[in-house]
């Protein structure tokens, strides 16, 4: 430890202990760097904490339940006779403070140190944290991002996705506010699990960017399990009611009311208050991001950034690899090492859930024409549900263009989409046309066969 006012100096200094601070620093210890990573808050991030990890418990508990009722059309005699919330809390919390651990131990064994508190720049190149002053040639910001919560009325009221992740019971009335990926997973969870949901939508659809076979069948479904979906509503303000529920005013007059919890679900903002990124000489895009080119570099020399404080995918395995990348560049002797933002596959855990990698067909056609562009679609039942009333749809779809038919995009909807994408994903990625998928023999019977099979 240095004595007081001494500055402590290293090859790398990483402000974030988050998917891609962490994937940094580790990376670049690997290779022999002496590494700090400041770290604010719980290792792991956003995803360990408050994100990716506690989601996919959740949806794994909903998906249970969908389980259970399909058991009794397979023959069992089945009795749900509840579900304990705080049980389940109990245990995810658990799971999360063993990893929060195991992130710990790796870091330790990298050779990583790690540094307790709010990193921020005192001079381009020398970080504070508390009373420690730190100095690097290298400095990567890691700081990812936190829920918005629009400037209303009463917006206090409401929860983000943090909140939802610190509930105790179960609520039994919920106002889910917003159309992206955690608006359309929450909405899912609660419903799945019990609990009464309207979701609020400012547009008309869930999922706008999505293809619009994903978004439309999501919505479909959603509904049919029994979510409220509230279309264009401009919402005004959040009121409390004299029993202490919540409720809403619309702008064109709606009222709505007996919400147990209301869920703001309207995008992320990047964590970049209070880092003093104007005296490292750091400007900030017009959302607030810090713009980077393609090789993670901001305008100042020798600082970076990575993750969800940045203007792209806000999603784990990219801050990692973005990280990664980075580290092999300035570390591992890799000096074009970058990562291709390009065809980045992701998962909605909706139910059923979503997996889709490339351009959608409007996006193909925006690109190159309506004429170039061919697509090749299958609606059916994966046979899970053939023997149930419901026949959960699944959706495949490929956007091919060119007369190589090449394929751009490759989109699933349906039981077990979330797994299948990976393996297509690499297809897609590697330039695969419709007649290599069409070369390929399916395997049977199962889903993802149909996307070999389409005609
Ligand atoms: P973060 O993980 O946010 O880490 C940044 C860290 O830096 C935080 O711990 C923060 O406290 C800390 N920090 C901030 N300021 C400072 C400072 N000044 N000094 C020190 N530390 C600081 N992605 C997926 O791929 N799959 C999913 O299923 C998925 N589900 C999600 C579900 C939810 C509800 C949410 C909110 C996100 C989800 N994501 C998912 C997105 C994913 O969590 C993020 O893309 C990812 O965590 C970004 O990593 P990051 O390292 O950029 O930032
Ligand atoms: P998203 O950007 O996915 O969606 C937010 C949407 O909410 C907007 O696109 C907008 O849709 C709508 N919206 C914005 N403002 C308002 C408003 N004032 N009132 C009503 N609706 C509004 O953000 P999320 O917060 O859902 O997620 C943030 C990111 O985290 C995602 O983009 C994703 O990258 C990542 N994530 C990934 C997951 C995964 O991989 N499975 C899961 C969860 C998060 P519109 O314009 O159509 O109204």
């Amino acid at each position: 430890m240095p004595e007081h006012g001494q500055t402590q100096s290293f090859d790398l200094i990483v402000i974030g202990g988050g998917s891609g601070g962490i994937a940094t620093a580790r990376r670049a210890a690997e290779y022999g760097a002496n590494v700090a990573l400041v770290a604010a808050s719980p290792l792991g991030g956003t995803c360990v904490n408050v994100g990716c990890v506690p989601k996919k418990v959740m949806w794994n508990a909903s998906h249970i339940r969908e389980a259970v009722d399909l058991a009794r059309d397979y023959g069992f005699s089945v009795d749900m006779k509840g579900f304990d919330w705080s049980l389940l809390k109990r245990k995810r919390d658990a799971f999360i403070k063993r990893l929060n651990a195991i992130y710990s131990r790796n870091l330790d064994m990298s050779g990583v140190t790690v540094i307790d508190g709010y990193g921020r720049f005192a001079a381009p190149y020398t970080v504070e944290v508390g009373q420690q002053s730190l100095s690097a040639e290298h400095i990567v910001v890691a700081t990812g991002g936190q829920p918005v919560v629009p400037d209303i009325p009463g917006a206090e009221y409401g929860i983000t996705s943090d909140g939802f992740f610190e509930l105790e019971q179960q609520p039994a009335q919920v106002l889910v506010i917003g159309a992206g990926y955690i608006a359309t997973e929450l909405a899912g969870v609660l419903n799945g699990l019990g609990s009464d949901v309207t979701i609020l939508l400012r547009k008309h659809t869930l999922l706008r960017s999505f293809d619009a076979t994903l978004r439309e069948t999501v919505m479909e479904e959603s509904q049919r399990q029994g979510i409220n979906i509230l279309t264009c509503v401009h919402l005004q303000e959040l009121t409390r009611e004299d029993d202490g529920k919540l409720g809403l005013q619309g702008g064109d007059g709606e009222k709505l009311g007996g919400f147990d919890a209301v869920i703001w679900a309207v995008g992320r903002q990047p964590n970049t208050a209070g880092l003093g990124l104007e005296t490292a000489g750091i400007l900030l895009d017009e959302k607030g991001f810090i713009p980077t080119d393609d090789y993670q570099n901001t305008a100042v020399p020798g600082i970076y950034a990575v993750g969800d404080v940045t203007p792209r995918v806000q999603l784990t395995p990219v801050a990692i690899a973005a990280g990664r990348k980075l580290a092999d560049r300035l570390f591992g002797g890799q000096q074009d090492a970058r990562l291709d933002y390009d065809t980045i596959a992701s998962v909605v855990f909706s139910h059923p859930p979503i997996g889709t990698v490339g351009l959608t067909e409007e996006q193909a056609a925006e690109t190159w024409g309506h004429d170039a562009v061919k697509t090749y679609q299958s609606r059916f039942t994966n046979m899970l549900f053939a023997l149930s009333e419901h026949r959960t749809p699944t959706v495949v779809k490929l956007v091919t263009v060119g007369a190589q038919e090449k394929i751009v995009g490759c989109h699933i909807v349906g039981e077990a989409a979330d797994e299948i994408i990976q393996g297509f994903a690499v297809a897609v990625k590697m330039g695969a046309t419709k007649a290599d998928f069409d070369a390929t023999v399916a395997i049977h019977p199962t889903s993802a066969e149909e996307l070999v099979t389409l005609r």
